[in-house]
């Protein structure tokens, strides 16, 4: 009843909840709603019916890629954490989103915690691990003391804990709090920031599967992508396959932001398309104004043109722009907003927060800036439009991390797209948005 009347409001219509099933619908802090919701059925069942390889195997037959962004594949992951060697391992919860505009995972953890602890728990008897620990951002206070909450009363309903479901297995979970860098979203400065050191990718392999935290091996997944484990068990894998496209399984949340009249999170089978979340879920463009793009993988990512709105969300569809899914930002732009500018705030993010332990992404993304700064205050010259294209291929091959291998995307995109916006900034002095405030004074 509950999904019908849902199902009657436009904004619901095309979505299907699997992550977000019981946000904003049981309370977060009471664990009696989450178990009415067959919450902590799946643990019960991997640990009383079947063995860790059946789990592995179960999340591999998913096809359940990584929500953080990157979308490797998640069994894939859990096959190689539970082959790695050694009596102590880890699993670890990635909670530390940062993206702007992005709040997924923030939703999750503050509106179903459980069902993060109840996947780690899950994974820890899949991979052979006795302590989870999750990696959230400080900044996320109510999920955190969310977050303390669950854990203590699964703790009290012995859900967490030793001899779990009166089986031999023991597993706990504790809160590592980030102070904030977006770069500790990065799976090796995650894990170097738990322990205490300085949050600084380091070169991989060794992958975290074979030497993660305290050098021991770690499943590392991010929250969205827990929150699906639970329901493909007890669904079963080949419910979850069954959803989405060939190579991009399942659903996705996203944060819809922007000029769109309907703003939120929401949740997709993957393979819905562009036009389908800006028009439909979104509700179109405010004040009959013009869509321009729409900005998916945040400072990752890059601006899609309205020509490519039927594009199927999945994470090759998207690549394929010279976008990225991302962890599931996306800001909708209309014709007021200026892409010189939107390009321009998402490099200056990739700058701030870039750790600068390596020169082509530190200086490179530096000179980025620079060059758009000139752009936008009518200084340009038309080879800057070339140096920038450079730079972004120079900045992309030569950095260490995902951070720096992607941020020039934002900028490679609208000048693909947009590039007549660029050249009337230049060659005519003109912002179309109207935006550029120097320009103005031209
Ligand atoms: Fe740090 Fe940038 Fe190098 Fe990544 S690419 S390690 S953020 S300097």
């Amino acid at each position: 009843e509950r999904k019908r009347r849902l199902s009657d409001i436009q904004f619901f219509r095309a979505q299907y909840r699997v992550a977000l099933r019981n946000c904003g619908l049981i309370n977060p802090e009471d664990i009696t709603e989450y178990i009415a919701c067959e919450g902590y059925f799946a643990l019960a069942d991997v640990l009383l019916n079947w063995t860790p390889a059946q789990v592995v195997d179960a999340i591999k037959q998913s096809g359940l890629r990584g929500r953080g962004g990157a979308g490797f594949p998640t069994g894939r992951k859990w096959e190689l954490a539970a082959v790695a060697e050694g009596p102590v391992k880890y699993v670890v919860c990635n909670a530390d989103e940062g993206d702007p505009g992005a709040f997924m995972d923030r939703s999750i953890l503050e509106g179903d915690p459980h069902s993060v602890l109840e996947a780690m728990a899950i994974a820890g008897y899949a991979i052979g691990a006795r302590e989870g620990y999750i990696y959230v951002r400080a900044e996320y206070p109510i999920a955190v003391d969310r977050l303390e909450r669950a854990i203590a009363q699964a703790r009290q309903y012995g859900l967490l804990g030793r001899r779990i479901f009166n089986t031999n297995f023991d597993f706990d979970i504790d809160l590592r709090l980030g102070a904030g860098a977006f770069v500790c979203g990065e799976e090796t400065a995650l894990l170097r920031s738990a322990v205490g050191e300085r949050g600084e990718p380091r070169p991989r392999p060794p992958y975290p599967a074979q030497c993660g935290l305290w050098g021991k091996p770690t499943l590392l997944n991010n929250v969205e992508t827990y929150a699906n484990v639970p329901v493909i068990i007890r669904e079963g894998p080949a419910w979850f396959a069954s959803l989405g496209t060939e190579n991009s399984r399942g659903t996705k949340v996203f944060s819809l932001a922007g000029k769109v009249l309907n703003t939120g999170l929401i949740e997709v089978p993957m393979g819905t398309t562009l036009r389908t979340v800006v028009f439909d879920i979104g509700g179109g463009i405010p004040e009959g104004r013009q869509f321009k793009a729409v900005q998916t993988g945040g400072p990752s990512g890059g601006c899609i043109p309205e020509r490519y709105l039927d594009t199927p969300i999945d994470y090759e569809s998207l690549k394929q722009l010279g976008s990225m899914m991302g962890s599931g930002g996306m800001i909708v732009l209309d014709e007021t907003d200026c892409i010189v500018d939107i390009a321009k705030f998402y490099l200056q993010f990739s700058q701030d927060e870039s750790c600068g332990q390596c020169t082509p992404c530190r200086v490179g993304t530096k000179r980025m800036l620079e060059i758009l700064e000139r752009i936008t205050l009518g200084q340009g010259q038309m080879g800057d439009l070339n140096e920038l294209e450079e730079l972004s291929r120079e900045v992309m091959d030569a950095s260490l991390c995902g951070l720096g291998q992607t941020a020039p995307n934002p900028v490679l995109s609208t000048l693909k797209y947009f590039r007549d916006e660029y050249e009337a900034h230049i060659r005519d002095k003109r912002c179309p948005a109207g935006v550029c405030r120097a320009l103005l004074d031209y």
